[in-house]
């Protein structure tokens, strides 16, 4: 039985007004009726190409659909571990309208299956239902009768891997950066066997999935499931450790490690170039984010502007609506909404939450007062015609200017590599991690690189799938 409704299953959320009072996460998730519902939209194309032509892990979307409308979510989970160690994440913050969704059938003619809503939904059920990786490792050493945590780690690795596990444990190999290329790539390895510890420089884990995403688009206690089940299967973890300051990539082949892959991101924050960019109250997305997330600081401002018109910058002025002082936040975009790259979805949540758009304008100069930031001073622009890659530039229309009254500006205007600290690996002038496109090996043997720190900053899913890529090639380097 299909379900023929062109419509999808709305997901229930907070209202606008509640929600922005509160970080606590805005779509509240399926009911398992509502879940069924939605997967029996899915047509089970012969050519799937929600799987072949959108998921960049490959989750093998139709199977575990069809477990969903079968009522057997544990199952459907099982389908999802095959291919991806963070499936909660995933169903959160995956652009899916541009990946598995937007390359779904039924969006042909009408909406597409709801995908990401099902992957949390089966995410979540096992969360819930199926006790968690801690349980079931003390489950398990319970079986096993020996009663030691180290059993217990063995058991659940058994458990969750089969007998494969256990055969590379001599074998150590270093992550570096536990955001989701590093996550990936550790969790693939330890489910091999293989002996991996994860180095972050944050004392906290999780990379941008803990300090970059607000908490009302994913709650800190998913990641902190998901990094459970990784230290589960046997990922070690140390926090507070700085590649090119507490260590090399020398000291790491010194001390044993036989391979290394580096996902350290790419967190350095561009900034405006304007006048006044030095100010108090001018920061960049990322320490505002940082700042809100992981310290619960916030910005003493009733006027904050949003620079930037990416995920960043939604995630930005999304956050900003809910901070104690604010009363108004408005974001200020060079081009028009036509070409924001942000996900539609979050620019109409956004929208509701009352955060207020200035398109076509840019910033021109930060006016301070006693060191503080006092305006912004803007001007309206206008698209050239589209040029040869069909980009329309943004000029400034001449006499335009007008002050904007904030006191406080977030730069989002994107991120770069900086890979100044990775010795002895060839880069590219961007500082990108030159590597090889179909092993992700670099120009150092045994040492591998994926996610934003080789290409710029992309998705958490691209950036999943080339931490799963490199595990593939480590484990065939190492025979
Ligand atoms: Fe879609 Fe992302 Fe899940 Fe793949 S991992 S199926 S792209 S939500
Ligand atoms: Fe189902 Fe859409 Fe994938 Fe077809 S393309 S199998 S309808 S999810």
């Amino acid at each position: 039985m299909i379900n023929q409704s062109k419509v999808r299953t709305k997901m229930p959320e907070q209202d606008p007004c509640v929600r922005t009072g509160n970080f606590d996460e805005v779509a509240t998730g399926y009911t398992e009726e509502m879940a069924v519902r939605e997967a029996l939209r899915c047509l089970k194309c012969r050519e799937h190409p929600c799987m072949t032509r959108g998921c960049p892990v490959h989750n093998n979307i139709p199977a575990f659909i069809e477990k969903i409308t079968e009522g057997a979510f544990e199952e459907a989970y099982q389908i999802l571990a095959e291919t991806t160690s963070l499936p909660a994440v995933c169903g959160r913050v995956c652009p899916q309208y541009l990946q598995c969704e937007g390359n779904c059938v039924r969006g042909e003619k009408g909406r597409p299956v709801a995908i990401g809503a099902l992957e949390r939904f089966v995410a979540d059920w096992h969360r819930k239902h199926a006790g968690s990786a801690d349980e079931k490792a003390a489950e398990a050493a319970a079986v096993k009768s020996a009663g030691t945590m180290a059993d217990a780690v063995n058991a659940v690795t058994e458990f969750m891997s089969g007998a494969e596990a256990a055969e590379h444990k001599d074998k150590r190999i270093a992550v570096i950066g536990s955001g989701p290329a590093g996550l990936t790539c550790a969790g693939e390895l330890a489910k091999k066997g293989y002996s991996v510890t994860l180095f972050e420089k944050e004392e906290i884990a999780g990379g941008v999935l803990a300090y970059g995403i607000p908490k009302f688009r994913l709650p800190a206690e998913i990641l902190e499931q998901e990094l459970s089940n990784l230290k589960a299967v046997g990922v070690s973890f140390e926090t507070g450790k700085t590649l090119g300051k507490d260590f090399t990539l020398n000291d790491l082949s010194n001390e044993g490690y036989r391979a290394v892959f580096i996902g350290n991101g790419a967190g350095k924050s561009l900034r405006l170039g304007v006048p006044g960019q030095e100010l108090t109250g001018v920061v960049p997305a990322a320490a505002f984010l940082y700042d809100v997330n992981v310290k619960k600081e916030y910005p003493d401002a009733e006027r904050i502007a949003v620079i930037g018109g990416g995920n960043v910058a939604m995630d930005a002025c999304r956050a900003a609506v809910r901070c104690p002082a604010a009363k108004k936040v408005t974001v200020v975009y060079r081009r028009s909404v036509a070409e924001m790259p942000a996900d539609p979805a979050e620019l109409k949540e956004a929208e509701a939450e009352g955060v207020e758009f200035l398109y076509l304008t840019g910033p021109v100069e930060v006016i301070g007062q006693d060191g503080k930031v006092a305006g912004l001073k803007c001007q309206k622009m206008v698209l050239t015609e589209p040029d040869a890659s069909g980009r329309r530039k943004p000029v400034p229309v001449q006499d335009s200017e007008f002050v904007l009254d904030v006191d406080c500006i977030i730069e989002a205007i994107g991120t770069q590599s900086d890979n100044a600290c990775v010795d002895g690996v060839e880069t590219t002038d961007r500082g990108l991690i030159v590597v090889d496109e179909e092993t992700l090996a670099t120009s150092k043997p045994g040492i591998y690189a994926g996610g934003d720190t080789v290409t710029g900053p992309k998705t958490v899913i691209a950036a999943m799938g080339a931490g799963r890529k490199a595990a593939a090639a480590i484990e065939a380097y190492l025979g």
